[in-house]
């Protein structure tokens, strides 16, 4: 799992701007930032909301300008300048043109060790952090990198709650959560939206035949098909058992016709051998497009439910569609 981003986490957010405040109004300092190193610039998560702090939440520069923070990340531990004026290897740091000739930052990590950024405090007078300003921020930083680990733990369970354990698709639950907000973009805008109802054809065979464990293996390969064959606007949630549903935004019947057709030809593709005997699997789908007789995403989704229907009636491994 990447690392989560923190500003999905108000509460977290909350808390940062919190300590930045008050960590800024103790220190007597203008500055007080939680920085974030991400791919290619150093961003300001936290800036304390002193009145003569020139750093906001958001701002950032490139990585390798030479932000004092950029220093602590590298070497991965606190660095003290009491006054910049006296080393030129500062004078040309985005931190020193704005006036900001003292500085204590440490280092914060997430949870695994790999770096976050930085807890610092900035001041336009020169002169040292005396002992109890250091432990403050020292004890903050730490305190700070506790809520990373908070964020971590609430990431994980999210994942968990998003994805389907067996198969990597969205959950039921997240499924349903992300077709209402397609639904609702639909009602708002009357952009297309179709949905493939695809449900995996004598399924109750293969378990029978084969064990509920090669059960499991074609679940998941057909997964694999449904999220490799996918377009960037597409997404795929397992609504439960072997039953799965594609949501194609800005798509007509039609196209949503042809790429049910598509995944299916990548279904009967898929290759399972059990004791030198190879299982053929099929699957049939229903394809429905949003129009104006649906009051909701349930009667979409009825609507698909009852071309697969169809489907499974005209002989399986196919596609109709409801219109
Ligand atoms: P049809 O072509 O009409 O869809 O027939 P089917 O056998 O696929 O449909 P049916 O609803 O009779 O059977 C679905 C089977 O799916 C029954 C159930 O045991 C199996 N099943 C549901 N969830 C899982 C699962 O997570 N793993 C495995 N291995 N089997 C599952
Ligand atoms: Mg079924
Ligand atoms: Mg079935």
């Amino acid at each position: 799992m990447s690392n989560p981003d923190i500003r999905s986490y108000p509460d977290v957010m909350q808390a940062c701007q919190a300590i930045a405040n008050l960590v800024g109004k103790v220190c007597e300092v203008p500055s007080t930032l939680i920085m974030r190193q991400n791919s290619d610039n150093m961003e300001v998560i936290t800036a304390s909301d002193s009145a003569d702090s020139p750093f906001h939440s958001s701002d950032n520069v490139p990585l390798g300008s030479g932000v004092y923070c950029e220093t602590v990340i590298s070497q991965q531990q606190a660095l003290h300048i009491d006054n910049a004026f006296d080393d030129p290897q500062w004078h040309d740091t985005p931190d020193f043109k704005l006036g900001m000739i003292a500085y204590y930052g440490v280092p914060i990590n997430w949870p695994d060790g790999s770096p976050f950024g930085t807890f610092c405090a900035l001041n336009t007078v020169a002169g040292k952090f005396n002992q109890q300003q250091t432990s403050l921020i020292d004890e903050f930083a730490a305190v700070i990198e506790a809520l990373l680990k908070q964020v971590t733990s609430q990431e994980q369970l999210r994942v968990l709650a998003d994805y389907d354990n067996l198969t990597q698709v969205y959950s039921r639950s997240r499924l349903l959560q992300r077709l209402q907000h397609e639904f609702d973009r639909y009602q708002r805008y009357q952009a297309p939206l179709s949905l493939i109802y695809l449900d995996v054809d004598h399924f109750k065979q293969v378990n029978d035949n084969h064990g509920h464990g090669i059960g499991d293996l074609v679940l998941q390969l057909i997964a694999r098909q449904l999220l490799s064959n996918q377009r960037q606007t597409d997404f795929v949630g397992r609504l439960g058992g072997e039953e799965f549903l594609i949501c194609l935004s800005d798509s007509q019947l039609n196209a949503a016709n042809q790429q049910a057709q598509r995944l299916l030809q990548k279904i009967s593709e898929i290759d399972v051998e059990v004791k030198n005997q190879a299982i053929h699997i099929t699957a049939s789908c229903g394809v429905a497009q949003a129009n104006h007789s649906d009051q909701n995403i349930d009667q979409l989704i009825a609507r698909a439910d009852k071309a697969l229907y169809k489907a499974k009636l005209a002989g399986r491994n196919q596609v109709k569609s409801d219109t």
